[in-house]
């Protein structure tokens, strides 16, 4: 089974070297007290906890996965000790603000925490980690009254949280929501509905569950623009704020599903259950996106954990299992066959899989120091530019490194041979657990349609462009120096992905006149163009990792130190080598199919499909 050690080195490097976090620090409070010590010191006992509590529940909890006694969820065995470890430790609320309880680190900070936790135990990770989408929604529209009550219990994690938006009828399209919401005197209202899906919904880890729910008043617009959204617990806050009386939220059934056994995905019956508004009346959905925004880049992440963690099982055995010999001469002649590594096909599966998950961290990392902009914005102009530019980002990250994620699952059974496909040896059930993330938080197909049609038809393409514009930048400030025997490499990656960036401009402005002449164009063209722009950033990524990797060789060269460090940096290289030679050129065959228009798809008769 595959045993999570946390990549602390790689994490550095990109923490430190490639996004200068401390520099990035200086421009906000929260960040001055993240010094390189206290940075230090937090991934040291995290990867502790990761490793040696969290990581031995991964397999065990899918074993065993969640039931129900007397009408409530009970979590896998060790799970709440787990959780209560968790809690001791103050992780909760490691980045959100000290008024209510937390530390008040950076968001960016607390993104290597999740990445930790979540390799090493997703279905666990995902108690908690439905809490912190709950946590943001209440700090930025709750009023000061719940944020008294629920957002510090939140924080310290004695209450968790959940998102509670699906129903039988409708998952994507949220508008045909028929939850009710009826107004009391006393300003609450009674929630009355079923929900389905909905993770976390319940569980033994704490005494009360936040439910944060999309219901409709009786008199309200059709339509997305009559949802409201409400806080609704599991059980009132009593005068003390501790859990009170219960309030009639109940779990109908647990699902039984593919993957991701250990954590709870509920069917949650609300029977006049007493709920209060959270922002405006009608104003639901915008609420909920602060929500979903933050659970749409946790999605991004399980998608890249799944692949540092695939890879590393991968690794492990290509490095032990003998088949064959090397076709260019013995490899291992004191052993009767050469190890699987030795073999080109297991390297392009590996280095894929590396491809993936370092390619995926860079880009998380990058798109989390946006989220400090944003948390941290001290104007309405700052703060909507760094909401405009997660935006752009946030489809890409949630779909493309979920794609990859799955992917880079799949090659990681495929290393294994028939092993892989048993269950003793873990990766299958990485496979399993991965496969939801294409799914929930918006299927790839919804968030393609985001980017396209929303981001850059509707928005105008503001952060695309913007996007696209550092690239350009980043390529021109180079192309002075990428010049020189060890930088030849680099030239053709700058060049690359220069002409790709120019291509990716045309595209968007092509796709914009298609849309007008009819508007199939764009559904036809988002998942490849999601696809195609995940492979150009990713590509950005890898480019500006082999400069720095460069560059720290450069520096190193002479010292007689020269060994597993050296190692690291040649890596860097040679793996952004093996990127943009088979893995960037893959934008070609999304651009040949984005460009060939609508009417191959619809021009089939939809009874012609079959004939059954
Ligand atoms: C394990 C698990 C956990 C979950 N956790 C939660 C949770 O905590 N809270 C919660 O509220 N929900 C949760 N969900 C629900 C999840 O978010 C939805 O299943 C998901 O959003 C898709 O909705 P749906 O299943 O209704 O599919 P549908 O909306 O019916 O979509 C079916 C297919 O049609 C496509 N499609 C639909 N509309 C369009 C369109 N306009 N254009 C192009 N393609 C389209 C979709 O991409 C998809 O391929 C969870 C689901 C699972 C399985």
């Amino acid at each position: 089974m595959p045993q999570y050690k946390t990549p602390l080195r790689d994490m550095k490097f990109v923490f430190n070297e490639l996004l200068n976090s401390q520099k990035h620090y200086e421009n906000f409070e929260a960040g001055k007290e993240a010094s390189p010590d206290m940075v230090d010191a937090i991934l040291e006992e995290c990867a502790k906890l990761c490793e040696d509590v969290l990581a031995p529940l991964y397999q065990s909890g899918d074993t065993e996965g969640c039931h129900m006694k007397d009408g409530k969820v009970i979590t896998p065995s060790g799970f709440k000790d787990a959780y209560d470890e968790y809690i001791a430790g103050g992780w909760q609320g490691m980045s959100h603000p000290v008024e209510y309880g937390g530390q008040g680190l950076p968001l960016s900070l607390g993104i290597l925490k999740s990445e930790m936790v979540s390799t090493a135990n997703w279905s666990w990770g995902m108690y908690p980690g439905l809490s912190m989408g709950a946590m943001n929604t209440l700090y930025m529209h709750g009023d000061e009254a719940q944020k008294q009550t629920y957002l510090t219990r939140l924080t310290e994690g004695t209450w968790t949280g959940t998102m509670c938006l699906t129903e039988p009828q409708c998952g994507t399209d949220l508008g045909r929501i028929t939850t009710k919401a009826l107004p009391n005197e006393d300003g609450s209202y009674n929630v009355s509905g079923t929900k389905i899906f909905i993770s976390a919904g319940d569980h033994d880890l704490t005494d009360n569950i936040v439910h944060i729910v999309l219901a409709r008043l009786p008199d309200a617009p059709k339509g997305t623009r009559g949802i409201s959204l409400f806080i609704v617990p599991k059980f009132t806050p009593d005068a003390q704020g501790n859990a009170g009386e219960f309030n009639h939220v109940t779990v109908g059934s647990l699902e039984d599903k593919m993957g991701i056994k250990g954590s709870s995905t509920c069917v949650m019956n609300f029977d006049d259950s007493r709920g209060y508004l959270i922002g405006e009346l009608n104003q639901g959905l915008n609420c909920m996106f602060t929500f979903m925004n933050t659970a749409r880049i946790g999605t991004g992440l399980q998608g890249s954990c799944a692949a540092e963690l695939s890879f590393q099982g991968a690794l492990r055995y290509a490095k032990d299992r003998l088949s064959m010999r090397s076709l260019s001469g013995k490899k291992a002649p004191d052993k009767n066959a050469d190890p699987i590594i030795v073999h080109p096909d297991v390297r392009r599966m590996l280095l894929t899989q590396k491809a993936i998950a370092e390619g995926g961290r860079a880009m998380l990392y990058y798109a989390a120091h946006k989220a400090d902009f944003l948390m941290n914005a001290e104007t309405e102009e700052q703060r909507e530019r760094a909401d405009d530019d997660l935006g752009f980002l946030t489809p890409i990250l949630k779909a493309f490194l979920t794609e990859t994620g799955c992917e880079a699952a799949n090659l990681g059974v495929q290393v294994f041979g028939g092993h892989g496909y048993i269950k003793e040896w873990g990766m299958e059930q990485i496979v399993r657990d991965t496969r939801i993330s294409t799914l929930y938080e918006g299927t790839t197909g919804i968030q393609a349609l985001d980017l396209l049609g929303r981001k850059i038809l509707l928005d105008k393409g503001v952060a695309f462009r913007r996007f696209s514009k550092e690239l350009s930048q980043y390529c021109k400030g180079k192309s002075a120096y990428v010049t020189g025997k060890q930088r030849g490499k680099m030239k053709s990656m700058i060049s690359e992905l220069s002409s790709l960036n120019l291509q990716w401009k045309y595209v968007a402005v092509r796709l914009v006149f298609n849309a007008m002449r009819n508007k199939d164009e764009v559904g036809a063209a988002s998942v490849d163009f999601l696809m195609y722009s995940g492979y150009i950033v990713m590509g950005y990524f890898w480019a500006m990792m082999a400069e720095k990797s460069y560059e720290a060789l450069a520096e190193r060269a002479g010292t007689d130190t020269a060994t597993e460090e050296d190692g690291f940096y040649q890596a860097k290289i040679q793996t952004a080598e093996f990127y943009f030679a088979r893995i960037l050129p893959r934008t070609k065959t999304h651009y040949a199919a984005m460009m060939s228009g609508a009417k191959n798809l619809m021009q089939i008769e939809e009874k012609n499909f079959a004939f059954l």
